[in-house]
């Protein structure tokens, strides 16, 4: 099997399980318990926070540990808008791009149902990215908060996130950056980056799924999602998921200290694309040619079902996926492509293949020319039918 679905998730390092497994099994202390087994448990978590900041550029202070991607988007988009509405009445307003994962969509569309904001959906261009031009135009005096995703789930396009960040700095308006999948392949320091929050998530990583961090700038106000007992200084109340940190806290350092592998990844992904777009008529690469994720090669093939494709695809031996794991099994089609400016038969067509670290030039090829032949097979059948 080639398992080119790594946007979906990625299996645990081995590095990753032999740091969290102490806190699996013997030293299992709750961090807020005050006797030895609890302060080792706090002394872990502490050391998981250091090591989170140094990979994020950030204080330790500034990061929130969370249950995943999801959470932390959630606690962003609605702690940071809430918030600021609390302390002004006047900011009633959320952006967030046309090409947002549903973790950031759906949480904007919530403040909207029950909170009575306006949401602003910034447009993308035909290669899915925000310009300066479409931020400024969004952002009014009553933004609350903007979100843009650092690089996108679908199509793997990346986002200019530092002059989007500057932009919204010079108007006053915090933005958040979803970097769920940029995380590992990108660069990663927030000061850098000028963004106010960030969002990861550990199985993108090498780290196991149900743990994931957001990054919140020192003095950024923010509303805690899940009320309690207080952990992570107010922000996340509940007992802190201790080996899931120290696990994220380990990929990341991982992920930052091996970004040689996005060099070579990148490479063989210029090779995968030029020969499926060479192998199969009709083939269209979407999102951005250049500015895109090492790891993400995506394809709408006219004149096919995706899921056609898909299912094809893993009779041969590879393993990829529509778009992303959340809509699979969806008829719909994918709303990215479609604010693409993608019509909506050929956004039915589309298949997403996203390469782990390790991938091979041989898997790829082998992918390629699977490629070819389950696109040509499913055109010939639905010809035939
Ligand atoms: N944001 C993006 C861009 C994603 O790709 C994903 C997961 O696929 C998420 C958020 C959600 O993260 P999690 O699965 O950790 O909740």
């Amino acid at each position: 099997m080639i398992f080119l679905d790594a946007a979906a998730a990625t299996p645990v390092r081995r590095e990753v399980l032999e740091a969290m497994w102490p806190y699996l099994s013997g030293e299992f202390g709750n961090p807020s318990s005050h006797h030895s087994l609890g302060d080792a448990a706090a002394a872990a978590l502490a050391g998981a926070r250091d090591r989170a900041a140094e990979a994020l550029g950030c204080r330790p202070g500034e990061v929130v540990f969370t249950s995943g991607g999801t959470e932390a988007d959630n606690l962003a988009v609605k702690g940071i808008a809430l918030a600021r509405r609390a302390a002004d009445q006047r900011l009633d307003r959320v952006a967030i791009s046309a090409v947002e994962h549903p973790a950031v969509e759906e949480s904007a569309r919530y403040l909207q149902r029950l909170h009575g904001f306006a949401v602003d959906v910034i447009p993308v261009d035909r290669y899915g990215q925000v310009t300066e031009e479409a931020l400024a135009a969004a952002l009014r005096p009553e933004t609350a908060l903007a979100s843009v995703m650092y690089a996108n789930n679908e199509v793997g396009t990346v986002q200019p996130v530092a002059r989007l960040a500057a932009l919204a700095r010079s108007r006053g308006v915090p933005l958040h950056s979803d970097a769920v999948q940029a995380a590992g392949w990108l660069p990663l320091d927030v000061r850098a980056l000028g963004v106010d929050a960030l969002s990861i998530s550990g199985h993108k990583l090498g780290a196991p799924k149900g743990c994931g961090a957001l990054f919140v700038r020192g003095r950024t106000r923010l509303e805690p999602l899940i009320h309690g007992g207080g952990q992570e200084r107010g922000r996340r109340s509940g007992t802190e998921n201790v080996a899931g940190a120290v696990a994220l806290a380990t990929a990341l350092s991982l992920a930052v200290s091996s970004r040689e592998a996005s060099e070579r990844v990148a490479d063989l992904r210029d090779g995968f694309i030029a020969a499926v777009l060479a192998g199969v008529p009709g083939a269209v690469l979407t999102g951005h040619p250049a500015e895109r994720l090492p790891s993400v090669a995506s394809f709408c093939f006219p004149g096919t079902s995706g899921e056609s494709v898909l299912l094809e695809l893993e009779r041969q031996g590879v393993i990829c996926s529509s778009g992303s794991a959340c809509a699979a099994g969806s008829d719909e089609p994918s709303a990215v492509l479609l604010a693409m400016g993608i019509d909506s038969a050929v956004a039915q067509t589309a298949v997403r293949f996203s390469f782990e670290p390790s991938v091979t030039a041989a898997e790829l090829r082998e992918a390629a020319a699977a490629v070819r032949a389950a696109v040509g097979s499913v055109r010939t059948l639905g010809a035939a039918g």
